[in-house]
């Protein structure tokens, strides 16, 4: 038989236990047919194969899946002004006027990414710096944290806020000391005063960014995604872009419950579920966010001694609705962030596991960030999967400081990585983008360096596993996906560097030199 594509002289980590390493595949339609040496390989090239060789240690790692990636809002923030590296207030304002001539007006300007630590004013920018730039358009310029922002007179006018009004609880509207007006920046709960009015993009608008984003994704060497929509909205453009072919990687579409009833509907459509778009997993929240402090702990904050952290449901309640989407067959991602949340979840699992077939069923954590023994034990017990985003492990510890909100003792279990592989438990990688960047190898490089409890770093390969085999198996594909294997979908991701004989804090500048899905080129540098 004669082969489409076959790729020679290459290091290829298969990631399959059974044949670790290959020098050579070949894959015909959308399938890898055989893997091994070039000479094996070239029995499969005919007339008609398009023959790839790699050089310079290029090297094969199956196609990286990403298991935490909300599409929509990347790309949303695709279409905004990147402020990422800009040196002073001065050149912030230039890319806005830029911007300005460019917009309409009357319509949002929005940028994101700014650091004050950078600019040469040493200073934050204000409400004054941003009307010097346009009085005719709305702006609002997000910090590089996201926990601030700052807007100028118009948005400040569209928002209602004068110096009368009074921050939401949990946030801080400025005001400068001898005016009393407000400066224009808004900190934390008090930045929802401006996003709630800014328009929502229109059904183009968001096809058109999220196709960006698809792009930009695959150019990441990422095939496959975990896509968490928020919308059935977000749902019906997953749909419109595979019916355009605009998809250019495989999706999983993890929903909220409540459009439980769309997707049962559309379940219910036979041709749906194809190799390229997934009916995933229906996520439920059992509480907030650490970086928040609405991640529900058993113990208090450590920097806040009144806050325990917030359950979104009683333990009879989520025992009741965990039970329901188990019966109804739904495949299920529980967000859980704190000790008590994650209790609650595994109690909640235990019972159902007694009392029902588990059948199909594989359980999803999604987070488990503060763990301590016996909650790992019991993860262990009942095969939980773990699914982590190892690059909010440093924003954990640098950005919302981890180690003062719970304290050195139980900081030490926040996202123990090392001892969950030392268990065997299945741990999965994503980004959480555009919370954090997309990209799979500064993930692996975060988990593989991490300087907070080092002792829970874990090697190169386990966290290859994490984008790799372990992610199929959350996507319950790892009999498609996940590794390079005769018979598997040719997925693959093709890097400038075999990430194993890297210099550790090298990793995250390994390049993807090519993205391969079902056997076709979906990037090239
Ligand atoms: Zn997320």
């Amino acid at each position: 038989m004669e082969a489409d594509l076959v790729l020679l002289d290459c290091n290829v980590l298969t990631m399959n236990p059974s044949q670790p390493h290959a020098e050579a595949l070949a894959i015909k339609g959308d399938r890898i047919v055989k893997v091994g040496t070039k000479e094996e390989i070239s029995k499969w090239i005919g007339k008609s194969t398009k023959i790839i060789e790699l050089k310079n240690g290029e090297t094969i790692v199956p196609g990286l899946i990403d298991t935490h990636v909300h599409i929509a809002d990347f790309g949303r923030f695709l279409t905004w002004l990147d402020l990422k590296g800009v040196k002073s207030i001065e050149e912030m304002q230039k890319i806005i006027e830029k911007r300005a001539q460019e917009t309409p007006l009357g319509k949002w300007i929005l940028g994101q990414g700014w650091d004050q630590t950078s600019f040469t004013e040493k200073r934050y920018p204000n409400i004054q710096d941003l009307d010097e730039t346009s009085l005719d358009h709305p702006i609002v310029l997000y910090h590089q944290s996201g926990c601030m922002c700052v807007v100028n007179s118009k948005a400040l006018e569209l928002a209602g806020v004068t110096k009368e009004t009074d921050a939401p609880s949990g946030g801080t509207i400025e005001h400068d000391p001898e005016t009393g007006e407000p400066t224009g920046v808004f900190r934390e709960n008090a930045m929802n005063l401006i996003w709630k009015i800014i328009p929502e993009p229109g059904e183009e608008e968001v096809l058109d960014a999220t196709s960006l984003a698809c792009e930009k994704i695959v150019e990441a060497g990422v095939t496959s995604v975990h896509w968490i929509v928020s919308s059935w909205i977000e749902v019906q453009t997953i749909l419109r872009l595979r019916a355009e072919n605009r998809l250019p990687l495989r999706v999983y579409i993890i929903f909220p419950a409540d459009i439980l009833d769309q997707i049962t509907a559309l379940r219910s459509r036979e041709d749906f579920e194809d190799y390229r778009v997934w009916i995933g997993g229906v996520e439920i929240f059992a509480d907030g966010f650490l970086a928040a402090r609405t991640a529900s702990l058993k113990e208090p904050y450590s920097d806040n001694l009144d806050t325990k952290g917030k359950l979104r449901y009683t333990q009879e309640e989520i025992n009741v609705l965990v039970a329901k989407l188990h019966k109804a067959n739904f495949r299920l991602v529980i967000h859980a962030m704190g000790d008590q949340a994650i209790d609650i979840v595994l109690c909640t699992l235990e019972k159902i596991l007694k009392e029902l077939p588990r059948e199909n069923h594989r359980y999803r954590i999604e987070h488990a960030a503060v763990l301590n023994n016996e909650l790992i034990q019991c993860i262990k017990k009942l095969d939980v999967t773990v699914a982590v985003q190892p690059c909010t492990i440093i924003s954990e510890f640098t950005d919302w400081s981890a180690t003062d909100r719970l304290g050195l003792k139980r900081a030490r279990w926040l996202y123990p990585l090392k001892t969950l592989f030392d268990e065997g438990i299945r741990v999965s990688g994503g980004s959480d983008c555009p919370m954090e960047q997309l990209s799979p190898f500064a993930g692996i490089q975060a988990a593989v360096t991490r300087q907070f409890f080092p002792e829970e770093q874990i090697t190169v390969d386990e966290a290859l596993r994490m984008y790799t085999v372990n992610a199929a198996y959350a996507s319950f594909n790892e009999d498609i996906t996940g590794s390079i294997e005769e018979g598997k979908l040719a997925d693959l991701t093709v890097v400038s560097r075999d990430p194993r004989i890297t210099p550790p804090n090298e990793i995250e500048d390994i390049k993807v030199k090519m993205t391969i899905v079902g056997g076709k080129m979906v990037y090239q540098k």
